[in-house]
């Protein structure tokens, strides 16, 4: 098509390398465009060939020559106010005749010169004022219009898609156009067909579930029989039989850290019999932080899905020493509770792993794709060509989520300008019980003891420091955005070089040699990511979610990451208990957990910013 080939550049918002994003075809596009009639196809169409130009360029242009004049005209004035003070500087003295007059008019035109060469500068300061402001705003607009021009050529493909659909039916050379309503369907239209009854749709439903599960009955199957062969296009000709979610229903979690696998237990725990857990990589490796502060609610919740307190927990400490440091030295300590207790990612993974039923956990299943099959049910696509239908699919995929890539990829991480290095030593001082935070300024480390393999005690640490996304890049070998997770093989000798040195600069000698000693490397760089304004997407009679990192990953600092995950997953499960034995909509249901689960994540996303900058860490990236 013209229009689609016109963008040579990647829109903002695009990440490189994504070989997800045009694998799916949004359900509710699909279903605008079928309820289309053939003008407003052909409109699309047509709108995807005009060009659009870039907005408020000719204003950043204008502004800028601006400034270019304005200071070209004060450069030639300053040559010219130095002229008059070298001329002042080589006349008479004032006693010799006729001087005196002569010095006088030189002096007033000096000072006329540097009044004007004042009021010049000011000009030049508030045009290149307009031009940052002009920078700033049409970078904004620039990001809504790549989302608009994405949206009309996803609008002008689908369309295009639809009329082919439509050609087998041509009616006087044109067309034939949809009957029946023409609205594009809201979510809420999804729902359960009220005339259906909770029993026939579970029979109904696991029927499906059979077929989806290829008779066998056993484990997530991956490969799923009548799926549509591609994503745009073939979406199902009718809406399926509307959302609803019992028992038997096959769900699939994708991602198999710690959201994930909660997510399950829970929904096991309240009697939900089919779901499947997909995970990437062949065994989750533990990326997403060393030491993890759980609060006590979420606490509470692994407990009533019996991971106890004290098989995560081996330092109950809930103290949190804050260490002042200048020059090298502590002039004083605070200490502070925190209202949880601190386990590692790799005890809450293996309790939790530990407690899945054999096969339930899919590994070296990677998700590229989501788009309704023939049903109408949502299909994953996994990397090769397996796929697997689900009623509900809950993407908690983490921060470089794929699911998120489909569902909402307005929103792409950005780096914030600094780098958590961390490092896990196979020994810890005898005094290290409790959480110690060091803070030199600029700068954070904090440390806490962590059970080893072999019984022993050893120290997990992290290392806030600065870094341009040129120097991550020179350090880790990738973008900050890319490489999100740095993995033991992936940290450079420069790197580790760059952290002792810092550490001997920053630290207390003591907490400079603990750095220095550890072998065992990581790093994550710190991102941020515009607030989320939904969690449920409807995907043919299917729901997609979103959950933990994947909706939105916060700052380390907040210590809310894994907490905001696992009260997701367990208000998730509630609301789906109401549907399922209240009877309850599906969509008011999932809407509920929505509303009550944004403000705490909203609320995180606002506050790590708030922290970095009270550490004085991140540089403007
Ligand atoms: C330094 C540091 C300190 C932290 N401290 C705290 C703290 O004190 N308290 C706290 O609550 N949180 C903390 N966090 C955050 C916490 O670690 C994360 O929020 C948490 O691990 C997120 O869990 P998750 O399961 O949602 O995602 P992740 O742990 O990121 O897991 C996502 C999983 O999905 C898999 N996956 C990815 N893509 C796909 C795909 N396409 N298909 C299938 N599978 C896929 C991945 O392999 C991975 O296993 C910290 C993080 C860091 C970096």
């Amino acid at each position: 098509m013209d229009g689609a080939g016109r963008h040579t550049e990647p829109l903002p918002g695009e990440e490189a390398g994504s070989a997800t994003a045009p694998v799916a075809l949004q359900a509710d596009l699909a279903e605008e465009m079928r309820a289309a009639d053939t003008d407003e196809l052909l409109s699309w169409v047509e709108q995807a060939r005009v060009e659009v130009e870039r907005p408020l360029q000719l204003e950043l242009a204008v502004a800028r020559t601006t400034v270019e004049r304005a200071s070209s005209h004060r450069d030639e004035e300053r040559l010219v106010l130095q002229g008059l003070q070298r001329q002042l500087a080589k006349a008479e003295p004032w006693w010799r005749p006729g001087s005196r007059r002569r010095r006088a008019d030189l002096q007033a035109r000096i000072a006329a010169r540097q009044q004007l060469l004042a009021s010049l500068g000011e000009r030049v300061r508030h045009a290149e004022e307009q031009v940052s402001q002009l920078r700033q705003a049409s970078q904004a607009a620039v990001e809504v219009w790549a989302a608009q021009q994405r949206r009309v050529l996803d609008r002008a493909v689908a369309a295009v898609q639809e009329l082919q659909r439509r050609e087998p039916g041509l009616l006087d050379g044109r067309p034939a156009d949809p009957v029946g309503p023409r609205e594009r369907v809201p979510p809420a239209a999804l729902a359960v067909d009220e005339a259906t009854s909770h029993r026939d749709r579970s029979h109904d439903r696991s029927a499906r579930s059979d077929r989806a599960q290829g008779g066998e009955g056993d484990h997530g199957q991956l490969a799923t029989p009548q799926v549509a062969p591609g994503p745009l296009g073939r979406a199902p000709q009718q809406q399926g039989p509307g959302a609803a979610v019992n028992v038997d229903s096959p769900i699939a979690i994708v991602g198999g850290s710690i959201t994930g696998p909660v997510l399950y237990l829970l929904l096991r725990q309240a009697g939900f019999r089919n779901v499947h857990i997909y995970e990437a990589t062949p065994r989750a490796v533990p990326q997403a932080g060393g030491v993890i502060g759980l609060d006590h609610t979420s606490l509470g919740v692994l407990d009533t899905i019996g991971v106890p307190q004290p098989e995560i927990v081996p330092f109950p400490s809930q103290r949190v020493v804050s260490i002042k440091v200048a020059d090298r030295h502590e002039p004083g300590r605070v200490q502070t509770l925190y209202p949880g207790r601190n386990t590692t990612w790799t005890l809450a993974h293996d309790a939790l792993l530990e407690r899945l039923p054999a096969g339930v956990l899919q590994t070296g299943a990677r998700v590229v794709g989501l788009a309704p099959d023939a049903d109408g049910r949502a299909a994953l696509q996994f990397q090769g060509a397996d796929r697997a239908a689900a009623d509900l699919v809950a993407f908690a995929d983490g921060r470089k989520s794929t699911g998120r890539k489909l569902l909402d990829p307005d929103r792409p991480l950005h780096y914030a300008g600094y780098v958590a290095h961390r490092g896990q030593l196979d020994d810890c001082p005898p005094e290290l019980r409790d959480f110690w935070r060091y803070e030199p300024g600029g700068t954070q480390f904090t440390l806490f003891p962590i059970r080893q393999p072999n019984g022993g005690i050893g120290t997990d640490w992290t290392f806030y420091l600065d870094a341009s996304p040129e120097q991550f890049r020179a350090h880790f070998g990738a973008d900050p955005t890319t490489r999100t997770f740095v993995l033991p093989h992936q940290v450079s000798d420069d790197a580790r070089a760059y952290v002792d040195a810092m550490a001997a600069t920053l630290l207390t000698p003591n907490a400079a040699d603990l750095v220095h000693r550890t072998s065992r490397r990581m790093a994550v760089p710190v991102l941020d990511i515009a607030p989320p304004t939904r969690m449920v997407y409807p995907i043919g009679s299917s729901r997609a979610l979103l959950l933990g990192d994947a909706l939105a990953p916060v700052r380390p600092h907040t210590a809310r990451g894994a907490n905001n995950g696992i009260d997701q997953a367990a208000a998730l499960v509630s609301a789906l208990a109401q549907h399922r034995d209240d009877g309850v909509d599906l969509d008011v249901a999932l809407s509920t957990w929505q509303e009550r689960c944004l403000p705490m994540v909203i609320e995180s996303l606002d506050r790590g910013p708030e922290l970095g900058r009270a550490l004085g860490l991140g540089l403007e990236v």
